[in-house]
C-alpha cells in the first residue's frame, strides 16, 4: 500500500502541486524581469485577497510572528497605550510583544472558549484613550473566532489603530479589511494562504501608514522597519527592481501562484467552502459526542476545529491511532487545557474528501481506543453537510 499521509494540522497544511512546483523551480535573480513581475503581481493580488485595495502590502521573509513583530515595532512608540483582546495563546503573545516596544499594555482576556465581548471592549475604550488595539481573528489555540467587523467599527468610532492577527483566518474566513476599517491585517504563508512556511504578510491602511509616518522615535527593530521595506514594495509593484534584504525568491513566486488560485476560486466561494468544512466538522462532532473548545457554533472557526477528547480517551493514545489511520492532526496548545483537546486544520487546499478522510480516521482512532459510539455516524453527518452545499 502506498505510504501516504494527510497533513491536517492547523498549519502548515497540504499545498497545491503548482505551488510546490514553484518552490522547486530554479531560483532566479531577485532583480530578473520574471521575478519582478511575479512579486509585483503578488502584491496586487494581496490587495484583492485582503479586500483592501487602498492598503499597503508588505511581504517579508519570516514567519507569522515576524508579521506581528513588524506591526508592533512600527506602530508602537515608548509610552503608547495598547489594548490587547485575547482569546488564547496568540492573543497573549501581543502583550509580551508590544511591551518589548515600550507600550503600556492592558489585556482583556476572555474566558477560555469564549469570544471577545465587545460591550466590555467598548466600556474600556470609553474609559481610557488607546493608540492601538489588537485582536486575533481566529486564535489557533482555541479555534475561537472574533467578530472582526465589530472590531473595525469600534476602532473607527474611538479613533484607535486596529491590528488584526489574521494568521489563521486570511483567505479562509470572511474578511473585508477596508470595508470593516481594520488598520493592519497580518498573516503568514503556511495556512489558508497556501504556501509553505517562510513569508510574513501585512496589509497596512493609509491611516496606519500616517500614524507610522508621524513617529518621533525611530522604529526599534532594524529588519522589520517599514522605512526599509516600503520603497522595496512600492518599486516591485511598479515593476521596478529594488533591494533592502534578499527576498525569499521561490516563496514569493509560490505566493503569487497561490494568490492567483485563491482569486480564481473567488473570495466568496472560498469563504463558503471553509464555512461548509467548519459546519461539517461541528455536525460530525455532535454525532460522535465530542464537545469543542469554542463554546458556541456562532464563533467557532471555519479554518480549524478543536474537539475535546471524550471521557476515558487520552490524546497520547488517540493521536497515534489517527496517524496510523493516515491523518496527522495536532494536539492541544492552550496550556490550561493542553491535554484535553486536539486540533484539525481544514483550510486552504483541504477538499471535502480530505475532511471526510480525517473524520473517518478520528472515528477509527476513537473506536480503537474503546470509545463507544456508532462508527460512521460522524462521517455520515459531515457528508450530508458537504453534499448539501
Ligand atoms: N497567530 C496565530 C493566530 C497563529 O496561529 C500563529 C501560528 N500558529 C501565529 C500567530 C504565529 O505564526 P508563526 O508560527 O508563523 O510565527
Amino acid at each position: 500500500m502506498k505510504d501516504r499521509t494527510l497533513l491536517m494540522i492547523p498549519g502548515p497544511i497540504e499545498f497545491e502541486p503548482d505551488v510546490l512546483q514553484a518552490l522547486g523551480a530554479p531560483t532566479t535573480s531577485h532583480v530578473s524581469p520574471d521575478f519582478i513581475e511575479a512579486f509585483g503581481q503578488a502584491l496586487e493580488r494581496m490587495r484583492e485577497v485582503f479586500c483592501a485595495p487602498g492598503a499597503q502590502p508588505f511581504v517579508l521573509a519570516g514567519s507569522g510572528t515576524l508579521a506581528m513583530d513588524s506591526a508592533g515595532a512600527n506602530l508602537i512608540e515608548p509610552g503608547d497605550k495598547a489594548l490587547v483582546l485575547s482569546t488564547g495563546v496568540f492573543g497573549d503573545r501581543f502583550e509580551d510583544l508590544l511591551t518589548r516596544y515600550g507600550a503600556e499594555v492592558t489585556v482583556l482576556r476572555f474566558p477560555l472558549g469564549e469570544t471577545v465581548d465587545f460591550d466590555t471592549v467598548k466600556a474600556e475604550l470609553e474609559k481610557t484613550s488607546y493608540k492601538v488595539v489588537t485582536a486575533t481573528h481566529v486564535d489557533t489555540s482555541t479555534a475561537v473566532r472574533v467578530d472582526s467587523r465589530i472590531f473595525g467599527d469600534l476602532g473607527r468610532q474611538f479613533a484607535v489603530l486596529t491590528i488584526l492577527d489574521g494568521v489563521c483566518s486570511v483567505a479562509g474566513e470572511e474578511l473585508l479589511q477596508e470595508e470593516w476599517g481594520i488598520d493592519v491585517v497580518l498573516t503568514a504563508s503556511q495556512k489558508a494562504i497556501g504556501v509553505p512556511p517562510g513569508l510574513a504578510l501585512l496589509m497596512v491602511s493609509s491611516n496606519a501608514m500616517q500614524a507610522w509616518n508621524a513617529r518621533t522615535v525611530p522604529v526599534g527593530n532594524y529588519y522589520a522597519d517599514w522605512s526599509k521595506w516600503l520603497p522595496v514594495m512600492e518599486a516591485y509593484e511598479a515593476r521596478r527592481p529594488s533591494y533592502f534584504g534578499t527576498p525569499a525568491v521561490n516563496l514569493v513566486c509560490a505566493l503569487n501562484i497561490s494568490l492567483g488560485q485563491i482569486l480564481d476560486e473567488g473570495m466568496s466561494a472560498r469563504v463558503l467552502r471553509h464555512r461548509a468544512m467548519g459546519d461539517a466538522c461541528r455536525a460530525a462532532f455532535a454525532a460522535i459526542g465530542l464537545d469543542t473548545v469554542p463554546m458556541a457554533a456562532g464563533y467557532s472557526a471555519n479554518t480549524l476545529s478543536a474537539p475535546r477528547y471524550p471521557n476515558g480517551v487520552a490524546g497520547v493514545d488517540l493521536l497515534p491511532k489517527i496517524r496510523a489511520a493516515g491523518v496527522i492532526l495536532a494536539g492541544g496548545l492552550h496550556p490550561a487545557i493542553q491535554s484535553e483537546y486536539f486540533r484539525i486544520g481544514h483550510m486552504g487546499a483541504t477538499r471535502p474528501g480530505d475532511l471526510l478522510a480525517a473524520i473517518a480516521a478520528i472515528e477509527t482512532g476513537l473506536h480503537r481506543c474503546g470509545y463507544e459510539f456508532e462508527l460512521g455516524s460522524g462521517v455520515s453527518r459531515a457528508q450530508r453537510v458537504l453534499a448539501a452545499d
